[in-house]
């Protein structure tokens, strides 16, 4: 195998097959998927209804180190440990894997489809827009942001009676509530049903929100990585009437609409879940809702076909669902449920199930756990660990690694010392994924650069650590084949009878389920509250959304919120700036130093190398 293509050459080096004849090898009638052109298809929630009484499969979730920003590989364990376990031990297998933002794609990072010869395909399409589910969350997000303003701005210039008249108009001489408007009413203590009954008192209540702008935390998305929207003022036509608000844009994937979309677990749960989210309070402390706008009805038609999972394929023929990419810090980071459930019952009691958790292990691995295993219910069987030889040197001491630079002579030619030093940080994860009693497996990423004793000193410390087990892998060089030794090791790990545990007890105050994080995980003092911290804690506590679990906004570049922090940090208090919550979405999302919800564009973007052949109407410069 020559390992010297890009990317985007191998993918295209091995022409998928019909994705009607992978559906059939799974087992899907013809009538549960829907064909996207004949590499994608949809794979319709109904699957779990016909399997329900089918055992599961294991559950293997795949975490990483604290990574270089060049990423250490999880993408790539996950496809090359699937086609590993389906096209060479012959187990039913799926890999799940997170849609990812066209913003990284065009911006620094390039694609997520995994690399070299463990990769999803067609690459292009799994990178670009695949069947449109980012478009769909961009379209619902910005349909809500659209009616909070436009409900403010008619508030503000109509009197009660005036507002009433246009929310319940007369309809051949006919008012009538709509099913959302009943259901404000009965939220509210009305229980009228005839628009003509209201006292003056309840049609007061019933047209105004009163929303505080203040308080809004909904905002417009966009999948460009587009910094001059960081900060923007909307309203300046004269049509507006000088109702001017300081807003920003996030990029789509940040949207806590995504965050549904990977923690649902059925159409009426997404549709419960659209209605709860928070967008701001009332002037008088109250949490105003999608539902209170109106709007939850609308975005459940915007997003009822992107609940469905997407079926692809890795080089290697094996399926791979590629469902939700929520940001993994202001979010959990993890791909959908819906996904992981199909896949399980799909694989059966024998088969395998491997899916991702962004970010490091400190952060992705914790909410999956926490947060995504919580909802779903799913007892998770193994930890995947992957770890590279370049970023344990990095945390042992070597240069730091930065995107786009050429990596120094450190990370090209042996060095056990720097080796040495910085494996404490593989150790903590390792001893980390152990506190939730799931065995742990690390896969250390073989890169061309990597020396046998550098790959042996690391296999030897983790067997001295706590680790299952180790496995030097060479799947991205190699495919399927050169992971074969690890998905030996993880269907070893997964005959253990699994322990799960949760680190936290929700019912807990949020300050104590944030104190636990930053402890056990990051290796805190403890935590430092900021006054706004505390003040929405109070908030939040009011409204009654204490028992949410926590999803910390955190870098993934350390074990602490400092980035430039290597190894295992120490002597450090984790500062908490401001505490904010995703209620449909299920969590409370602690801000740890500042969060960018909005990625710019580098100076040389990777759309730099991307270009269409016109000849043959290839995409190329894709990574
Ligand atoms: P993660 O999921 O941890 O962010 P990826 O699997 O996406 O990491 O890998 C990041 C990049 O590194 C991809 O471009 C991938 O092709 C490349 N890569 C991964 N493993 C190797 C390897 N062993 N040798 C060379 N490049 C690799």
């Amino acid at each position: 195998i020559c390992i010297l293509h890009s990317d985007i050459e191998i993918s295209r080096s091995q022409s998928p097959k019909d994705i009607e004849e992978l559906a059939a090898e799974i087992g899907l009638f013809t009538q549960e998927y829907e064909l996207y052109g004949r590499k994608k298809a949809k794979v319709s929630i109904s699957v779990l209804e016909r399997l329900k009484n089918r055992k599961n499969g294991k559950y293997v979730v795949v975490a990483g180190i604290t990574p270089t920003p060049l990423g250490e590989g999880k993408s790539t364990t996950t496809v090359g440990l699937s086609q590993a376990l389906g096209a060479h031990l012959k187990k039913n297998v799926f890999a799940c894997m997170r849609q990812p933002s066209q913003g990284p794609t065009f911006g620094i990072k390039g694609g997520a489809a995994g690399g070299g010869y463990s990769q999803v395909i067609p690459m292009d399409e799994f990178n670009l827009h695949l069947t449109g589910d980012i478009h769909a969350i961009t379209a619902a997000n910005n349909l809500l942001a659209a009616q909070i303003d436009a409900r403010m701005f008619h508030e503000a210039t109509q009197s009660d009676e005036a507002l009433y008249g246009r929310l319940v108009p007369s309809e051949k001489g006919e008012r009538k509530f709509s099913k959302i408007q009943l259901a404000r009413l009965k939220k509210l203590g009305i229980e009228k049903t005839n628009p003509g009954d209201l006292s003056p008192e309840e049609i007061k209540m019933f047209v105004r929100l009163d929303i505080d702008p203040d308080t809004i935390i909904w905002q417009r998305v966009i999948d460009t990585n587009d910094r001059f929207l960081r900060k923007i003022t909307i309203g300046q036509s004269p049509t507006e009437k000088g109702h001017t608000r300081e807003t920003h844009f996030d990029i789509s994937v940040a949207s806590e609409i995504m965050a549904i979309l990977a923690l649902t677990t059925s159409p009426q749960d997404m549709r419960e879940r659209l209605g709860k989210i928070v967008v701001a309070s009332d002037r008088s402390g109250n949490p105003v809702t999608a539902d209170d706008l109106g709007v939850s009805g609308a975005l459940t038609v915007l997003m009822k076909d992107a609940i469905n999972p997407n079926l692809m394929q890795t080089l290697e023929g094996t399926p791979v669902f590629v469902h939700a990419g929520p940001f993994a810090n202001i979010a959990h980071g993890s791909s959908s449920i819906l996904a992981d459930k199909i896949a399980l019952s799909l694989v059966g009691e024998d088969g395998i199930t491997v899916t991702e958790a962004g970010f490091g292990a400190d952060i992705g691995m914790e909410k999956f756990f926490n947060i995504k295993c919580r909802y779903s219910g799913l007892i998770p069987n193994a930890v995947v660990l992957v770890a590279s030889i370049r970023a344990l040197k990095m945390h042992g001491g070597g240069p730091i690694v930065t995107a786009g630079t050429p990596l120094a002579k450190e990370y090209k030619e042996e060095n056990l010392e720097l080796l040495k030093n910085g494996f404490c940080n593989l150790a903590k994860q390792i001893s980390n994924a152990s506190k939730f009693g799931v065995p742990v497996v690390v896969a250390i990423n073989q890169f061309v650069t990597d020396t046998q004793a550098e790959l042996q000193l690391v296999q030897k410390l983790c067997k001295e650590n706590g680790a299952f087990d180790a496995i030097i892998c060479n799947n991205w060089a190699k495919g399927g084949e050169g992971a074969i030794e690890l998905a030996n090791a993880v269907i070893r790990a997964t005959e253990k009878p699994s322990s799960f545990k949760f680190l936290y007890d929700l019912q807990l105050p949020i300050e104590d389920k944030i104190e636990i994080i930053a402890k056990e995980i990051y290796g805190a003092d403890g935590i430092e509250l900021h006054p706004k911290a505390k003040q929405k804690i109070e908030l939040y506590t009011k409204q009654g959304f204490n028992n949410l679990p926590i999803c910390m906004a955190k870098t993934q570049l350390s074990l602490s919120h400092d980035p430039s922090r290597k190894g295992v940090p120490t002597d450090f208090v984790l500062p908490i700036r401001d505490v904010q919550a995703s209620v449909g979405a299920g969590f409370l999302f602690p801000l740890v130093g500042t969060i960018t919800t909005m990625p710019g564009l580098p100076t040389r973007p990777c759309f730099y190398d991307i270009d269409l052949n016109l000849e043959t109407g290839n995409v190329e410069g894709l990574f």
